[in-house]
């Protein structure tokens, strides 16, 4: 298959870029590179079935000769960039979603949306399973995100049902690994780094708020499996393994042989969901996907690698 990436050069984006190659898939990865970095694709200068456009997708796309599939994974991604970035945020999961969908149907190419858990937003049903439509506050400061999701959501469904594209929709949880930026402002970034520093951990809030980490190989794997399914619904993909940010601060201390002390912050409390839990029998079912790698698996392969980042950058 001939693959469009949207957001080839980000976290998600470029690990799935590795997965299409390794699979014998010829990749197009496209990239405005505001929040995604070449670094993470630096690997592949050369790959002969590997190309790069810098490209934000917000404006008309082209892209020459046919294409299979296009995996629309372009979005600030992190409550930081978000708030940062807000305007581009909605851009890109409103009219970015539109350009590519169009795209899409000019191939007639398969189209996998990369939605998010943001759709439920602070979600008053626990764990979460896709029929759940959610509780979102659309001024708030997670409004950006969550409502551009959203709405490319309905962009998603309305080609399929009024130009019969063939589409896919993920739900993607808190997801984390190698090549996720260092100043992101996620709480696995922050902690890593924090922890392998010996700097205070900062726990927003009580820390009693959960999430669920998901290692960045089983979110690949669902999104491959997805993409080949004939799933129009939209899919969780994320690890049901929960745990306060406390719980997590304190992991993260004792899986990095750390001095760091946890400190309780005020911060960005606002709007943060207070639970947060995939409800993943539609994947089991429909996939025959369920997560493979511990937290604390996962964890091994991260650190290592947030260690050489900073000591690459001189902070360690
Ligand atoms: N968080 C934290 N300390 C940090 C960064 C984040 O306590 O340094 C908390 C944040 O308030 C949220 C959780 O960790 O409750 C996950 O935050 P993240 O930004 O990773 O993603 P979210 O799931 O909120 O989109």
């Amino acid at each position: 298959m001939r693959v469009l990436i949207t957001g080839g050069a980000g976290f998600l984006g470029s690990h799935l870029t590795d997965r299409f190659l390794s699979e014998g898939h010829d990749v197009i990865a496209m990239d405005n590179l505001i929040t995604g970095s070449t670094d993470n694709i630096a690997h592949l200068a050369g790959h002969p079935h590997f190309t790069f456009i810098k490209h934000d997708v917000t404006n008309y796309i082209y892209v020459d000769g046919p294409l299979d599939a296009i995996l629309h994974f372009a979005s600030p991604a992190s409550p930081i960039d978000y708030l940062e970035l807000p305007i581009q945020t909605l851009k890109v999961g409103a009219l970015g979603t539109h350009k590519a969908l169009g795209l899409a149907k000019d191939k007639g190419a398969r189209f996998l949306l990369a939605s998010t858990s943001e759709v439920y937003g602070d979600p008053q049903v626990h764990p979460q399973p896709e029929t759940y439509y959610g509780y979102v506050n659309p001024v708030g400061p997670r409004g950006v995100y969550d409502e551009a999701k959203r709405f490319a959501e309905a962009m998603t469904m309305a080609y399929h049902t009024y130009h019969g594209i063939d589409t896919r929709i993920v739900r993607i949880f808190n997801t984390y690994g190698p090549r996720m930026r260092l100043r992101d402002g996620r709480v696995v970034p922050n902690f890593i780094q924090q922890a392998l520093k010996h700097e205070p951990l900062t726990v927003y809030g009580d820390g009693s708020q959960t999430r669920s980490f998901q290692y960045v190989s089983d979110l690949v794997e669902g999104v491959y499996r997805l993409l080949f399914s004939e799933v129009v619904d939209p899919v969780n993909i994320g690890n049901p393994g929960e745990f306060t940010i406390r719980e997590f601060a304190e992991i993260v201390i004792a899986l990095t042989g750390s001095q760091s002390p946890i400190v309780n912050r005020d911060l960005r409390t606002r709007d943060d969901p207070q639970v947060r839990q995939p409800d993943i029998s539609r994947a089991r079912q429909l996939l025959g996907w369920e997560p493979q790698v511990p937290l604390a698996d996962g964890l091994a392969q991260t650190i290592p690698w947030f260690r050489e980042q900073l000591q690459r950058r001189g902070e360690l």
